[in-house]
């Protein structure tokens, strides 16, 4: 379940930000071997819905990690932004996003 949230994040550098306005009160933790790959552990992610904007786009590199989703991170420092579904633009951010009851 989505609710309203204002929340942000940056990356490492704050060469980029992702802004939010809903996002699930759950985080979740993916082993696939993709994921492992990629964070270098569980991927640790929220799923934020579909309106998420950014801020230093042309610092975010996305890379389509699978016919179905692509894997956005600053390219100046690294930092993981977003895991997107690409048919329904449905993001799930990384844990630089914290959750209203942190
Ligand atoms: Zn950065
Ligand atoms: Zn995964």
């Amino acid at each position: 379940m989505l609710t309203q949230h204002n929340k942000q994040g940056n990356c490492l550098c704050g060469a980029t930000r992702i802004s939010v306005k809903t996002m699930s009160v759950n985080f979740g933790a993916c082993h696939c071997d993709m994921c492992l790959k990629w964070a270098g552990g569980p991927l640790l992610a929220v799923d934020c819905g579909s309106d998420v904007s950014f801020e230093g786009t042309e610092n975010i590199t996305a890379f389509s990690s699978s016919d179905w989703a692509e894997r956005g991170f600053c390219n100046k420092c690294g930092s993981h932004l977003f895991y997107r579904l690409k048919e329904n633009n449905q993001y799930f951010a990384n844990s630089n996003l914290k959750c209203n009851r942190c």
